[in-house]
């Protein structure tokens, strides 16, 4: 039975299609290809990619990629994996003694974890408040460290803005980390003037010594920059 016109065009669409279509082959064996690696093979990290937040991917590019040594780095990933041997993290161990100390040094209100020394403390808040005004930006203190992170790989600012903004979480986690030691083993006090200067010289001597081109002083830096 002859076809109508519009059949016509129709058959001739289905044959295109099917000539786009790979065939089956008998001498090809069918199998099963990871579409989540390019090679179609199946691999852990490829699965550990695919269930991750793609923010959480990112952290680790701001934690490796920034003007901060080599150390301040490794101390800033061991933040971020939690693995900071605070008082209340060996207390759960069971590495101290039962009578040990394990609140925080700075505030004494509340037992020292990560995010409480380095985030939460009310002491400690305030360190983060006068690098926030330093920098003219306005924000709400995020749940942990990994969301402290994500929030600020999200910011972008100019090329040289931005070499300065990523080493600002590195140099106050670990002028923070060094302070609360200075306390603990040294029985310093906690000032909060002298140590958000000491963060800032930090950063803009970061940035001198490793940037090419920087076009301006330390001075610049920590007075003018705005
Ligand atoms: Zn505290």
């Amino acid at each position: 039975m002859p076809l109508y016109a519009w059949e016509s065009e129709e058959l001739l669409r289905l044959y295109t299609t099917l000539n786009q279509v790979e065939l089956l082959t008998s001498s090809r064996e069918d199998h099963l290809k990871w579409l989540a690696c390019p090679s179609g093979k199946f691999s852990v990290s490829s699965l550990y990619n695919l269930l991750m937040p793609k923010n959480y991917m990112m952290v680790p590019k701001l934690l490796w990629n920034n003007m901060a040594p080599p150390k301040v780095q490794f101390l800033s990933w061991l933040t971020w994996k939690g693995r900071l041997k605070t008082a209340g993290f060996l207390n759960r161990i069971g590495v101290l003694n039962q009578n040990t100390f394990v609140n925080c040094v700075f505030c004494g209100q509340a037992v020292e974890t990560v995010n409480h020394v380095l985030l939460w403390c009310p002491a400690v808040w305030k360190v983060w408040a006068c690098l926030m005004n330093w920098w003219g930006v306005l924000w709400v203190i995020p749940d942990n460290v990994n969301g402290l992170l994500q929030w600020w790989r999200g910011y972008k600012w100019r090329k040289f803005e931005n070499i300065i903004w990523k080493a600002i979480p590195m140099a106050v986690m670990w002028s923070l980390w060094n302070t609360r030691n200075d306390v603990v083993f040294n029985g310093k006090m906690f000032q909060l003037n002298e140590l958000c200067e000491l963060i800032k010289v930090r950063i803009a001597l970061w940035v001198k010594s490793q940037s090419k081109e920087p076009p301006y002083s330390v001075q610049d830096i920590i007075i003018n920059l705005q």
